[in-house]
């Protein structure tokens, strides 16, 4: 978790989850030994052992001791794995429902139920300290680490010093490595327990070292910030990095909603918020029948179109996505944890029979779309919510309904060049 991007914390979980992850950080890969050192390909681990050396006043300077540098490094050798997963493509595809059938599975919201059971004062203390939703606690936690079953086998100071040696990304894993070193210093956790997922993403909730450092609560009062073993200590320092992260409180995230018959839509609908009192007036209604709220605003929320679930989604869903920028990510958070929090159900009114686009034919209708002036985004194969809003806009211009959502009849449509 970074407000940027987190690259990494992704490598667990479902099949569904590894593909979105390669498809979600597919960075301009700018990998390359080499900035600082011509000829590591051969012989890497002597320039590691050097480039390890050369950290140790930087992390002095941060108050790290010899002790904690000395044992965080100790036997510790470049990995080639973490750099390979830099490069890894996406091959294919994931359809929404099946994303959102994997992540909120009956099974993991049962498992779920289970465990906020036990820990249910913590979850309901720390929603209420920070003003976050407890629901889209648990969907974090249940989405990053399946409830902290899973929480990612690399070691991260071994992952973050090999990312940091091929200079990937620039500085950023160095500058990752410096604060997993004052993370350790604190003694919170022991360098070989603090593990992780490829690039560095550690804890139950998966945070950054630097988010760990700038975050972390120590919520049950015993002295130490512990995201890997204290549950009150992981909802607390997850709602607080929510809440410092522009989370509003009293706000849902959404909800899903029925559309009433006949309901016209236009482009500005999903593009940009209304009141929800707005959209009350033209006939929408929450789909388990309880009020909107008193005040407030929201934009709709079409992942499949018209003819899947419809959402209203609010500034609050945005905020989810600093965890993670994928639409589809934020959306399983959000129903994972109504589902577990709220008995809400999970919406499955999904086009399934359509068959989902390939990456290759994203591929065409961004280029397709590029060409006759729309901005559909990078040209990278995924769909995300700059495709959605050309892909509307090219609708709207054409007299077709703007829902956002492309099949293979409006790819074929557009790559003929209509
Ligand atoms: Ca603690």
């Amino acid at each position: 978790m970074s407000r940027e991007i987190d690259p990494a914390k992704r490598e667990s979980l479902s099949v569904a989850r590894v593909v979105l992850t390669s498809l979600l950080f597919f960075l301009p890969a700018c990998v390359a030994f080499g900035a600082s050192d011509p000829t590591p390909k051969a012989s890497p681990s002597r320039g590691f052992a050097e480039f390890v050396a050369s950290l140790r006043p930087m992390a002095e300077a941060l108050g790290v001791s010899r002790k904690t540098f000395d044992r965080a490094f100790a036997g510790v050798a470049f990995d080639p794995r973490v750099v390979a997963e830099t490069k890894r493509q996406a091959e294919f595809t994931v359809p929404i429902w099946d994303y959102i059938a994997a992540a909120a599975s009956p099974d993991r919201i049962a498992r779920g139920r289970a465990k906020v059971a036990a820990v249910a004062p913590w979850l309901d203390r720390a929603s209420r300290t920070y003003g976050v939703d407890p629901g889209v606690l648990v969907g974090v936690w249940g989405l990053e680490t399946d409830y902290g079953a899973a929480g990612g086998t690399f070691d991260v100071v071994r992952s973050l010093a090999s990312l940091a040696f091929v200079r990937y990304r620039d500085t950023f894993f160095r500058d990752e490595l410096l604060a997993a070193l004052v993370v350790l210093n604190a003694g919170a956790v022991a360098p070989r327990a603090l593990v992780g997922s490829w690039a560095g993403a550690t804890g139950q909730t998966q945070f950054m070292p630097s988010n760990v450092v700038s975050f972390a609560v120590d919520f049950d009062g015993d002295g130490r910030r512990d995201l890997w073993k204290s549950l009150p200590d992981v909802f607390a320092s997850t709602a607080n990095f929510l809440a410092s992260s522009g989370w509003k409180a009293g706000l849902p995230w959404g909800f899903a909603i029925a559309l009433p018959k006949g309901f016209v839509l236009a482009d500005a609908d999903s593009a940009r918020p209304a009141p929800f009192a707005a959209f009350a007036a033209r006939g929408v209604a929450r789909a388990d029948g309880r009020p909107f709220p008193a005040e407030g605003e929201a934009r709709l929320f079409l992942p499949a179109g018209l003819r899947g679930p419809a959402f209203l989604v609010t500034a609050n869903f945005d905020v989810i996505k600093t965890y993670n920028a994928s639409t589809a990510y934020a959306l399983a958070v959000a129903l994972l944890g109504d589902a577990v929090v709220n008995s809400a159900p999970v919406p499955d009114s999904w086009p399934r029979t359509d068959g989902a686009l390939s990456a290759a034919q994203v591929r065409a209708l961004q280029t397709g779309l590029k060409a006759m002036g729309y901005d559909p985004g990078a040209i990278d194969g995924m769909i995300g919510d700059a495709l959605r809003a050309a892909v509307r806009k090219y609708q709207e211009k054409n007299g077709l309904t703007p829902d956002g959502y492309a099949d293979v009849a409006l790819l074929n449509r557009i790559a003929s060049g209509r």
